[in-house]
């Protein structure tokens, strides 16, 4: 069974679950407690200790809760990464991970990375997770409940609070645009989990009409486009989405962006051998961001078998960085992470749903 449903409220702001309590003849105010305890990750009434007995069944009875079930958890043997397997029942698993900076004199910084479908209709060339195609949304709740299990694990673990959030798991978040923004907004608000705006990062690669509308929104959140290819051939090749939205008018909608919300973008390029990773492609990619408010991120791929893509040599990674420095390109190189763990987006849910 598809137990979507009950994570619901999760996904509920403080004002919505004001009005629920009204609705079913409990104080408006009780919302508030409500929206403090679920954004704690309690999903067992009964704990909720300052609501009454009679007021905690009857929430009981018309809003059953759980968080999903972990089915498997794997951590790098350096301790730098965890990933959950998360259960939402109805064949719905998303990955959940946890990337670990530990620092001793400063705060720890720790970031999850989370999905907004369960798979993913874009289908990109390179990706385990667009092999599948798409199950469905997740509903905000579902987004929210990822970051209270990455809560609880962090809790369990004597670790500080979630500090920053990239929505880079599974699926397109902005083909899920409402729900997105919901969760957003819940795991922002102060009296939840207060996740600050510029330690949230969406990611897209490439639907230029939402990156306006949600530069309109208001925020200060920031923004990455999975670009991958620096020339509209190759780039339609790797990324469909691009025969949709060519490269002029994503990268149009990525400085309407800039402008309204003055954050700098940041451009991932996983660079595939032979593929997309020669000096042509460095200096194209210079050109195209030259001038603008732009950051590279390159990205070491792990092989997946089923995409038929390898990654880059660490020489010519190197070489390709600095050729976009000697550019003036901002450039950093992804560390490499969790690689004893299965490191690729999908290879965990896959080997699971397979098994
Ligand atoms: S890279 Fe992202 S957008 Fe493309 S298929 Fe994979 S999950 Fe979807």
């Amino acid at each position: 069974m598809d137990n979507g449903r009950l994570c619901l409220l999760f996904g509920a702001d403080e004002a919505e679950l004001r009005q629920l309590c009204q609705k079913v003849g409990l104080p408006a105010y009780k919302g508030g407690i409500l929206f403090k305890w679920l954004q704690a990750g309690e999903a067992d009434y009964n704990q909720m200790t300052n609501l009454s007995k009679a007021e905690r069944d009857l929430l009981a009875a018309r809003y059953p809760l759980a968080l999903p079930a972990v089915r498997q958890e794997q951590q790098s043997a350096d301790g730098s990464t965890a990933k959950l397997l998360l259960d939402f029942g109805g064949g719905v698993m998303v990955e959940l991970v946890l990337m670990l900076y530990q620092r001793s004199h400063s705060r720890s910084r720790h970031t999850l990375c989370i999905s907004t479908q369960a798979g993913c209709a874009m289908g990109c060339a390179f990706c385990a997770t667009g092999l599948s195609g798409l199950l469905r949304n997740l509903s905000a709740g579902e987004i929210v409940a990822q970051v209270l299990c990455g809560q609880l694990w962090l809790r369990r673990h004597n670790l500080g609070p979630v500090t920053n959030l990239v929505l880079m798991g599974m699926g397109e978040p902005f083909a899920n645009y409402e729900q997105v923004c919901q969760a957003l907004r819940v795991l922002n608000a102060t009296a939840g989990q207060n996740i600050g705006q510029r330690r949230i990062t969406v990611s897209t690669c490439g639907l230029a009409p939402q990156i306006r509308r949600f530069a309109d929104e208001g925020w200060e959140i920031n923004l990455a486009i999975s670009l991958h290819a620096p020339q509209d051939e190759l780039r339609s090749r790797l990324l469909p989405v691009n025969r949709r939205y060519p490269l002029a008018e994503l990268l149009a909608a990525c400085d309407y962006y800039t402008e309204k919300t003055h954050r700098r973008i940041s451009y991932e390029y996983a660079l595939l051998r032979g593929v997309n990773d020669g000096p042509e492609q460095a200096a194209a990619l210079a050109r195209l961001l030259a001038g603008r408010l732009a950051h590279v991120n390159l990205i070491p791929v792990n092989f997946v078998a089923e995409t038929g893509f390898w990654p880059s040599s660490d020489e010519t990674l190197n070489q390709f960085a600095a050729a976009l420095q000697s550019q003036g390109v901002e450039t950093t190189v992804r560390e490499k992470r969790g690689l004893d763990i299965d490191g690729a987006c999908g290879q965990l849910r896959r080997r699971q749903s397979e098994s």
